[in-house]
């Protein structure tokens, strides 16, 4: 892979391209500091040259057989395999996840790739003859010109793929702005890209912050926007969308529920929730952080949990056997820290404290840190941390567990850990949040289903992958023909 300057660049119209911007951000490793790169903070004008590109390609790409799109993914898919190892690192060491856990998201990356490799399936429409006498409906569906993706920095190379391969499948052109702290993997995963030989334009890489991706809500060429980040950031884009006339499907933050009823599988279930809440640094949408533990469970389930998180392995996720590595940047580190500080102050019982994790690396580290005896009001418990931090909150009650739940704006996901039949029903009947595990801590739905959640965290209709995926890459057109 050939493209790793200092200074990194865009992939536009089939070429890398030095960005028109001049100001720049440092790309730093969280596990030592070090700086890897420089990335661009794209300008208007770069989101321009991108778009410029992916309309022009649009006529031809669309025109390609549907099968012989896919043909570009299988590619793409080997040529992925084959870098799979590389990938993996390179997202350790942008993103400071474990190297198991980079390899289990380029993984998830791959996948949504070998399921838009299904589009002859995906897109096919409905047919009806004589909806009246001689006269024949039939529902097509086409794709509709550019479409653009922004994303966060918790899951780079995975969070893009959600979107592009299904949307470029579809025969639309594409546009990808990933997030500015974390853009080393989009660069190998674009240099794939060209050499899997896709046509010049149809897919494009601007890197950039608030200016590339503000134009990218505005421009009056991009047909619709997939975004994924925090809750205000997604309510933004769900509103610029809605003025400028785009198609949106905006993921949102969280805020997840793990409920322990008092007749779960305690050890096994304790293994599953320390990797919920503290896996990826705690840095991911589908996080458990308020556990919530059912009547007489408490104490037994709390000291478990307790004596595992405080066991696990912290340092540079590159290293064999490590668990939790650091989370993405100083400033992260100091909001995950001020959040423990409002813990203390607010009265919660810090019973796990992370603040000086004993690690030998001078990056972003922030330990295991759990609070007991919170309060439903509390700060920690209501907003999102995105960090290693978990809230305990017993209550005596499955109804007081889901009222918990359902006071909260966020719904994004939630678990239960039970033996029984019927509270696990009554839980995925009633629970809000509309990504759920049963004694599973991260309930991710594979790129096969849709995924997304409710209230607070998604703004929009249609989820991301899955079937509704294809509904939004696609309009839906009705064709009512009669031959006198
Ligand atoms: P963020 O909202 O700060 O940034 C996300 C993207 O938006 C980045 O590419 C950024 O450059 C861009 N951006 C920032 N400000 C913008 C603005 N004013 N207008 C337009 N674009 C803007 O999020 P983050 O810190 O990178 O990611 C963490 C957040 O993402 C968490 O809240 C997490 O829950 C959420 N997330 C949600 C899901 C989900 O499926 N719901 C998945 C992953 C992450």
């Amino acid at each position: 892979m050939s493209t790793n300057p200092s200074i990194l660049k865009n992939y536009i119209g089939g070429r890398w391209v030095a960005a028109h911007a001049s100001q720049t951000l440092e790309v730093r490793n969280p596990a030592t500091t070090e700086v890897l790169a420089h990335v661009p903070l794209g300008l208007a004008s770069d989101v321009d040259d991108a778009v410029r590109a992916a309309r022009e390609a649009f006529p031809a790409w669309r025109a390609t057989p549907t099968l012989e799109r896919a043909h570009y993914f299988f590619r793409l898919k080997n040529l992925l395999e084959e870098h799979f190892e590389d990938l993996a690192r390179t997202l350790t060491t942008e993103n400071g996840k474990t190297l198991p856990e980079a390899r289990g998201s380029v993984r998830r990356g791959i996948e949504c790739i070998e399921v838009a490799t299904g589009i002859p399936s995906l897109m096919m429409g409905r047919v009806l003859e004589d909806v009246a006498r001689g006269i024949d409906c039939e529902a097509i569906r086409q794709p509709i010109g550019v479409f653009a993706c922004i994303t966060p920095f918790n899951f780079p190379f995975m969070v893009p793929l959600w979107f592009l391969p299904f949307a470029v499948a579809c025969g639309n052109t594409f546009v990808v702005k990933p997030s500015e702290q974390v853009p080393l993997s989009q660069q190998e995963l674009f240099a794939l890209i060209d050499e899997a030989g896709f046509p010049p334009g149809v897919v494009n890489l601007v890197n950039g912050a608030k200016e590339a991706a503000q134009r990218i809500l505005e421009h009056p060429d991009i047909k619709g926007v997939s975004f994924v980040g925090s809750s205000p950031v997604a309510r933004h884009v769900y509103a610029e969308c809605g003025k400028h006339g785009k198609r949106v499907q905006a993921l949102g933050g969280a805020k997840n529920y793990i409920v322990i009823m008092p007749d779960a599988k305690l050890d096994a279930s304790v293994e599953n929730i320390v990797e919920s809440v503290f896996g990826c640094a705690g840095e991911r949408c589908l996080a458990g952080a308020v556990l919530v533990p059912v009547g007489e469970i408490y104490r037994a389930f709390r000291d478990k949990f307790v004596a595992r998180a405080a066991a696990l392995k912290m340092g540079n996720g590159l290293e064999p056997g490590v668990e939790l590595g650091p989370v993405i940047s100083e400033r992260h580190r100091e909001r995950v820290l001020h959040y423990i500080e409002k813990g203390i102050k607010e009265g919660a019982e810090l019973i796990l404290d992370g603040r000086n994790p004993p690690v030998r690396e001078k990056g972003y580290f922030v330990g295991p840190t759990i609070f007991d005896k919170v309060k439903p009001n509390m700060a920690v418990a209501q907003e999102e941390i995105f960090g290693p931090v978990a809230c305990i909150l017993p209550v005596p009650n499955l109804d007081e567990a889901l009222n918990l739940i359902h006071q909260h704006e966020l719904a994004n996901a939630t678990s239960i850990f039970t033996t029984s039949g019927e509270a696990a029903r009554k839980f995925r009947h009633e629970a809000e949040p509309s990504m759920m595990g049963i004694n599973i801590g991260v309930g991710a739905p594979m790129s096969f289903f849709c995924f997304g959640g409710a209230k607070g965290s998604f703004f929009g209709d249609l989820k991301a992958h899955g079937w509704e995926s294809i509904d939004f890459f696609t309009d839906r057109k009705v064709v009512i023909s009669r031959w006198f």
